[in-house]
């Protein structure tokens, strides 16, 4: 992974003031005022960590996974681990399955009967071992269910409840390994999958405006995760550089493509 472009090629950190950040943040949500986030693949990886972050500040974070008991242990991990201001609700949610998506968006819509915040993390197949030139489509298909039609089907499960927030917020996690610009051969599933993820944040950062829903890819650089493998760094970074984009103010971009706060190229 470390070589790969997933792995965002080292490049100089910048160190510069990250725009739009959580100080900047203005309207009805202040550092006091909770928020309702749901995050998908929150048992584990930049997923948990984000859902971490998000309640120790006392957001309250509807915590996702593939299956209840996974869910209920990693919000159990998470309470034993720390001071944890907001409330964690664990809650089953398969991107892949339609009913337990639906469940999920009910769970919520009957709790809170709003969402403030989606953060479609839930990824897979960082196909290193294939090309485009000899894939396996059967994994290609896997990729593009899961990574861009289970983060399309959360979001339009989600979207009334977005909708009653006022203030919308929808984070897909993307990678570099997405954009057109620098795209080569190699992991063929995972980056087609991801360049479609971005073409989707970008329709529906248009379509929802109106919304006021704020829609963004992040790419949350290479992170030492199971996907990530050994190297990359801390699982705090990256998902930072997604919590810098759960924070943007009412008068934040729409329809970009961020790291750490910065626009990358498509
Ligand atoms: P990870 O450690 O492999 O975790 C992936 C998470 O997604 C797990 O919680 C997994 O659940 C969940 N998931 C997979 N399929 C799912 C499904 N059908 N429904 C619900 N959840 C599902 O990955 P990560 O490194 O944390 O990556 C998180 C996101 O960042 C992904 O979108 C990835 O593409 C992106 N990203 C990562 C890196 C990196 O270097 N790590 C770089 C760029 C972008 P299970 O435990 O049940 O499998």
């Amino acid at each position: 992974m470390a070589s790969s472009r997933h792995a965002t090629r080292p490049r100089a950190r910048r160190a510069a003031t990250i725009p739009w950040g959580r100080a900047a943040v203005k309207g009805p949500y202040s550092v006091a005022m909770a928020r309702i986030a749901l995050v998908t693949g929150a048992n584990r990886g930049i997923g948990h960590e984000v859902a971490r972050q998000l309640a120790l500040r006392g957001d309250t974070v509807v915590l996702t996974a593939r299956d209840q008991a996974t869910a209920d242990e990693a919000a159990a991990e998470l309470r034993a681990g720390a001071t944890v201001e907001g409330e964690l609700l664990p809650c089953r949610l398969d991107v892949t399955d339609p009913a337990s998506v639906q469940r999920a968006a009910d769970t919520v819509a009957e709790r809170h009967g709003r969402l403030d915040v989606l953060v479609n993390n839930a990824a897979i197949h960082y196909d290193t071992w294939q090309r485009a030139s000899d894939a396996d489509l059967t994994v290609v298909r896997e990729a593009l269910e899961t990574n861009l039609l289970g983060a399309w089907r959360t979001t339009l499960a989600l979207l009334p409840l977005l909708r009653a927030s006022g203030h919308g917020r929808v984070v897909n996690l993307s990678s570099e390994s997405g954009s057109l610009a620098s795209m080569g051969g190699g992991t063929p599933a995972y980056s087609v999958s991801k360049a479609a993820l971005n073409a989707l944040t970008r329709i529906l950062a248009a379509e929802l405006r109106r919304d006021r829903i704020l829609v963004n890819a992040v790419c949350p650089g290479w992170v030492a995760t199971d996907m990530g493998g050994p190297g990359g760094r801390p699982v705090a970074e990256g998902a930072a550089s997604v919590l810098w984009a759960v924070d943007l103010p009412d008068n934040g971009p729409t329809g970009g493509f961020f790291r750490d706060g910065h626009p990358l190229p498509w």
